[in-house]
């Protein structure tokens, strides 16, 4: 197949362009680089099958002929889409749009990038697809929040009035290599903070809850998603759910840190707990994460110690 994948260039879109190209298929990545950066798609520069377009697919594009449409396009994080709320808003509205419209020209399918924040602040635990969720509308992080659920209503509607085929998957928090480190998640600042043995940023009292899925497993869900007919929303994370004060203690086992941990306030809005029912993927894909936080932490530690360093040596310069 010749697949575009929108926001190619940062950490999830990243790693599902190398599995795609792994997989013998064609590659095309539009990206405008907002939250993403050409570092992360180093090792596919020189290959033929693989191509990048600096693109802002809010902006109607036509790069030819496409078989399979991922709209991976939004920055992520709580600080990134704080910083860049309206684009936040742009990218799941007109963006998902364009990408719709494009699918629709060239009959191509389309798997759009939702999230567990179409949940919010969840009543129900742990969420299944089912629940509606429970989101503030005006709140900081409904420039978020409300383009994804956006996003997923333009997904179905297309599916309803055009017989777009079409995929929605929630992805739970994901971690891993390429995640960038001054992103303001809770895995890349402590990573950060402990291996440059500075204080752990422990927001609230620590005991909100997060599910982290290792980003391998994320992609073989997703990716599993894609090959199967459901075109309902699907949870692809991990299950196993872990305070954030839990977390914090994770990573100083994993990085030998002596870093302490320091209280801050807790962010508005900010979810009390988060777990994925995965009870659809397995069933439905026979999918199952198959790393723990512990072993997905020391897979990503050359990662962050790199990029520490590399910073370091930025800032030195
Ligand atoms: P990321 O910030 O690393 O990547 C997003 C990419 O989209 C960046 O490369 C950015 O430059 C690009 N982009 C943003 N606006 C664009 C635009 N208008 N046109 C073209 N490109 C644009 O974030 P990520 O963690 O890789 O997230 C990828 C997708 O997965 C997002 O849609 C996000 O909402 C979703 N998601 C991620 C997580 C997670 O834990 N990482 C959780 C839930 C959902
Ligand atoms: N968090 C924290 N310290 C940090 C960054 C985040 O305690 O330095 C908390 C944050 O308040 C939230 C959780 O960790 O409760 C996960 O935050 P993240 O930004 O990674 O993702 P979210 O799931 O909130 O989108």
């Amino acid at each position: 197949m010749r697949v575009l994948v929108t926001g190619g260039a940062g950490f999830l879109g990243s790693h599902l362009c190398d599995a795609l190209i792994a997989d013998g298929h064609s590659v095309v990545c539009a990206d405008n680089l907002l939250t993403g950066c050409m570092v992360n798609l180093t090792q596919l520069v020189h290959e033929p099958r693989f191509e990048f377009l600096q693109q802002d697919v809010c902006t109607p594009f036509d790069p030819g002929k496409i078989d399979y449409i991922f709209h991976f396009a939004s920055p992520a994080s709580p600080v990134d889409y704080l910083k860049h709320g309206i684009e936040t808003l742009q990218v799941g509205s007109a963006g998902t749009i364009t990408c719709l419209d494009l699918a629709s020209k060239h009959h191509a399918k389309f798997l759009i990038a939702s999230t567990s924040e179409c949940y919010g602040d969840p009543l129900e635990h742990p969420q299944k697809e089912s629940y509606w969720g429970h989101v503030n509308s005006i709140g900081p992080r409904s420039v978020y929040d409300e383009a994804k659920r956006f996003a997923e209503a333009a997904t179905m509607a297309y599916r309803r009035y055009h017989h777009l085929d079409t995929r929605i998957v929630r992805i739970f928090n994901t971690y891993g290599p390429r995640l960038q480190i001054n992103d303001g998640r809770v895995i890349s600042n402590f990573m950060k903070q402990a291996l440059r043995v500075e204080p752990l940023t422990v927001y609230g009292d620590g005991l909100q809850t997060r599910s982290f899925c290792y980003v391998s497993d994320e992609i073989a869900g997703i990716l599993a998603l894609s090959r199967a007919s459901e075109h309902l929303p699907v949870n692809i994370g991990n299950p196993s759910e872990f305070t954030i004060l839990e977390c914090a203690q994770a990573v100083l086992q994993v990085t030998g840190s002596a870093s302490t941990v320091r209280f801050e306030p807790l962010p508005q809005d900010d979810p009390k707990q988060r777990r994925p029912d995965i009870t659809k993927a397995r069933t439905l894909l026979g999918w199952e994460p198959k790393v723990e936080l512990h072993t997905g932490l020391q897979l990503s530690l050359e990662y962050f110690r790199d990029a520490v360093q590399s910073e370091s040596t930025e800032l030195r310069k």
